[in-house]
């Protein structure tokens, strides 16, 4: 069996990306080199006789890496390791090229929900600071603006904050302007944060509420005069346009 004595990979000297077929990945080499190996081999390019070819394992060690497969000659499975010379190449990607020059394509505005939500505000945006794709985080009267330098990232961003706290993306534009006689079109995610603890106070058409229980996908009330309990999806929570103590 065989493979190209080298492999050579572009990687990103600033973040770790490495570049697979013009665009740049977050994947680790060995998992790259792993996929790149299997393309080769199901374009058929090892060996004529041979059949079931697999790529079993892909072991980077310092600057060679060893590549074991495992292949059919007339029913009998051969093992093989091939030795391929790894070599990098560095090659800054668009997004560290962006922080660098400290341009940005999004803004995740963090706005405080009610005002206990006002800390969370502080404590998301710091915890992005030094994350990959961050240009800036800026403190402003209504809350934390975070720059960031591509919109995949800033979105990413968005669903991680959405995961972990209750938010609500109230709106996303494009602001668009001329700028060097060229149009830079930014995205900007509006995201309020709400500080909700189980025994808070919510009131939802004029009727009051106890928080039993708040999730990333429903929140469980208790009516504070029927002691009716509700259950409602966060959507629908929303849409009753809640007034959060
Ligand atoms: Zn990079």
């Amino acid at each position: 069996m065989e493979l190209p004595n080298t492999f050579e990979v572009e990687r990103c000297p600033f973040c770790g990306a490495i570049r697979v077929h013009g665009r740049y990945v977050d994947k680790n080499v060995e998992t790259v080199l792993r996929e790149l190996a299997e393309e080769y081999v199901t374009r058929g390019r090892v060996v004529e006789g041979l059949d079931r070819i697999r790529v079993l394992e892909v072991m980077v060690l310092g600057s060679t890496v060893a590549v074991r497969l495992s292949a059919e000659v007339s029913g009998v499975e051969v093992v093989q390791e091939l030795p391929v010379e790894l070599r990098f190449r560095k090659s800054p990607c668009p997004r560290c090229l962006r922080v660098k020059s400290r341009s940005y394509e999004a803004i995740v505005q963090l706005r405080a929900g009610n005002p206990r939500g006002r800390a969370l505000v502080t404590e998301i945006a710091e915890s992005f600071r030094n994350a990959e794709g961050v240009v800036e985080v800026k403190e402003v009267d209504e809350g934390m603006d975070i720059y960031v330098a591509d919109k995949a990232t800033a979105l990413s961003i968005v669903r991680e904050v959405e995961s972990k706290y209750v938010v609500r993306v109230v709106a996303t534009w494009k602001d668009s302007r001329i700028r060097d006689g060229r149009r830079k079109s930014k995205a900007v995610y509006s995201v309020r944060v709400y500080f909700i603890s189980s025994g808070g106070t919510v009131e939802l058409r004029g009727r009051v509420y106890t928080v039993e229980k708040f999730g990333t996908s429903s929140v469980t009330l208790v009516d504070r005069e029927s002691g009716e309990k509700v259950t409602l999806s966060l959507k629908e929570f929303w849409k009753l346009e809640p007034n959060i103590n």
